[in-house]
């Protein structure tokens, strides 16, 4: 009987003993780990401010995708495109972004009117990425914006800027074409039709997300 009580206070002993050095062992665990992460920060004030920053973004991430309109939106407010038409003002554009084409395809773009030869210029700074001969856009450009992010494509063209070649870098107001009637514009439809993508890869241009150019020409 004795033995028996013994034992059990022994087992009961050692359970509680056995406790306290896990919550011992687990304090100073969790002390290592607020201790460690003040010590890199301290020591290199460089990165310390890097360090709170991937909380924040790690949890902003899950948002993302959830909420994928909400960055080109954003990021689209800070781009300051110019009229890419010489002496088109904004009050004579129309939004026939969302008009009905051919073949069940929706515009996407934005056309802007002009008399044939009139200068085309760069929206923005960016890089010429493709010069291209389209059987619907006739002579069209593909221009990459500086950040890699948007692509300008600009369609019926009478003709490139004398000695506008791809890869070359253009700023924004630059001349890169004139206005013309190619492709299925229509004989004397002169005009210029304008878009911009958003693109998650820049080598693949001719994919992304069309997004309206016209409140950004607006405005
Ligand atoms: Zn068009």
């Amino acid at each position: 009987m004795i033995s028996a009580r013994v034992r059990v206070f022994l087992a009961l002993l050692i359970g509680i003993g056995l406790l306290v050095v896990i919550v011992a062992f687990l304090q100073r665990r969790s002390g290592y780990y607020r201790s460690n992460p003040n010590e890199p920060t301290s020591s290199a004030s460089p990165s310390g401010p890097a360090n709170p920053s991937p909380e924040p973004s790690s949890t902003r991430d899950p948002e993302t995708p959830s909420n994928p309109a909400a960055p080109p939106i954003g990021f689209v407010g800070t781009l300051n495109l110019i009229m890419p038409v010489a002496g088109v003002h904004p009050n004579q554009l129309l939004d026939t972004f969302t008009d009905s084409r051919s073949e069940g395809r929706v515009h996407d773009a934005i056309d802007i009117s002009a008399t044939q030869g009139t200068p085309v210029v760069a929206a923005a700074d960016g890089q010429i990425i493709k010069l291209f001969q389209s059987e619907r856009g006739g002579t069209t450009i593909y221009q990459l914006s500086t950040d890699k992010k948007l692509v300008f494509y600009y369609a019926h063209l009478q003709r490139y800027a004398d000695g506008l070649s791809e890869g070359q870098t253009v700023r924004q107001g630059e001349i890169i074409g004139f206005v013309g009637d190619t492709g299925n514009a229509g004989a004397g439809n002169y005009h210029l039709h304008f878009s911009i993508a958003v693109v998650s890869d820049p080598k693949r241009h001719w994919e992304g997300t069309n997004i309206n150019p016209y409140p950004l020409l607006k405005n």
